[in-house]
């Protein structure tokens, strides 16, 4: 499969969507309006391009996710291969000497590895497949993509295995049609990058629940951030639902679903499969109670916790079906 947007995986039945009844955005007359929800079959970013053998789960994972997908584990879903990222794209959320350094460089080392053509493949098909799962949604109501690597991603530097934020570039996106953006973050780890980018925006909220201090930011902007970081695991569901509460404006979501904060995926001792997988459905059934587009990110996941990457696979398959049922 190439960039071609051929459709690949399990054939999805030809689309009878309802016409979306949600609050119309700002330009009314213009296509991108009649969001229509959730009964087209869920498309997914994805294309060999993503993942990267015998590399670190960051860039290898999503070809599992995607078999288990294709072998129609998570319903009816499609695989599209998305746009990589241009040039013109990074340099929206990333200083032009940064991008520079990372296209050409050949010595440099990414955040996943050293450089090389396909890591460098890798990073711009997942940070454009941020792009068109919002394009996608704009459309049909939701969609995500098989990226993971993202959050950390500071304007002028990579960081914690993040070269370019996808999550940025895809609210960058949405705000050529709706008017306000929420980043929900639920990995494990804090995304400083991504307040970084885009905190000072007034059209972006950010909400993050953060089982460690990795990477934690302090909110600017009482009205726009919410930042929680857990002590207590019992309470972990109750600060998602603060999280939501916090993104009550916005007219996108945008969920970085992140499984690394699942105690045996490298996260808290006490947050269990159990609970994350109610927190997959609460977010998609929040998003669908408010009409608003919704998209996912696969985020953290790791086998530190004695997983097998097949494991962490089946983990992140929970996000896709909540995504697609
Ligand atoms: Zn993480």
């Amino acid at each position: 499969m190439g960039g071609d947007g051929s459709k690949m995986g399990r054939p999805g039945r030809e689309a009878n969507p309802q016409p979306m009844t949600g609050r119309p955005f700002d330009d009314g007359g213009r296509r991108g309006h009649n969001l229509r929800m959730p009964n087209p079959p869920l498309t997914v970013y994805y294309s060999p391009a993503y993942a990267v053998d015998g590399r670190m789960e960051t860039v290898s994972k999503s070809k599992l996710v995607a078999g288990l997908i294709e072998a129609g584990e998570a319903g009816e879903v499609w695989l599209e291969a998305p746009k990589p990222a241009t040039r013109q794209e990074l340099e929206l959320i990333h200083e032009a000497e940064y991008v520079r350094h990372t296209l050409e460089d050949k010595g440099a080392f990414l955040e996943v590895g050293p450089w090389s053509q396909p890591l460098l493949d890798s990073i711009l098909a997942s940070t454009g497949g941020m792009r068109d799962a919002v394009k996608e949604a704009l459309k049909n109501g939701r969609s995500g993509s098989l990226s993971s690597g993202l959050h950390h991603a500071r304007r002028n530097s990579g960081n914690g295995f993040c070269q370019f934020n996808g999550l940025a570039l895809a609210a960058l996106e949405a705000l050529k049609k709706v008017k306000t953006v929420g980043i929900l973050d639920l990995d494990a780890h804090a995304g400083g990058g991504t307040f970084d980018i885009l905190g000072d925006h007034p059209q972006v909220y950010l909400a993050d629940v953060t089982v460690c201090s990795f990477d934690t930011w302090e909110p600017t902007d009482r009205a726009r951030h919410f930042f929680v970081e857990v002590e207590q695991p019992k309470r972990y569901l109750e600060h998602v639902e603060e999280a939501l509460n916090a993104l009550e404006r916005v007219d996108f979501l945008i969920y970085n679903a992140g499984m690394d904060t699942y105690e045996k995926a490298g996260g808290m001792k006490g947050i269990t499969k159990e609970m994350i997988l109610k927190r997959e459905k609460r977010v998609v059934q929040w998003a669908r109670a408010r009409k608003i587009p919704h998209i996912f990110a696969l985020a953290g996941g790791y086998k530190w916790g004695g997983l097998t990457l097949q494991q962490v696979a089946e983990l992140h398959l929970e996000t896709v079906k909540a995504f697609a049922a």
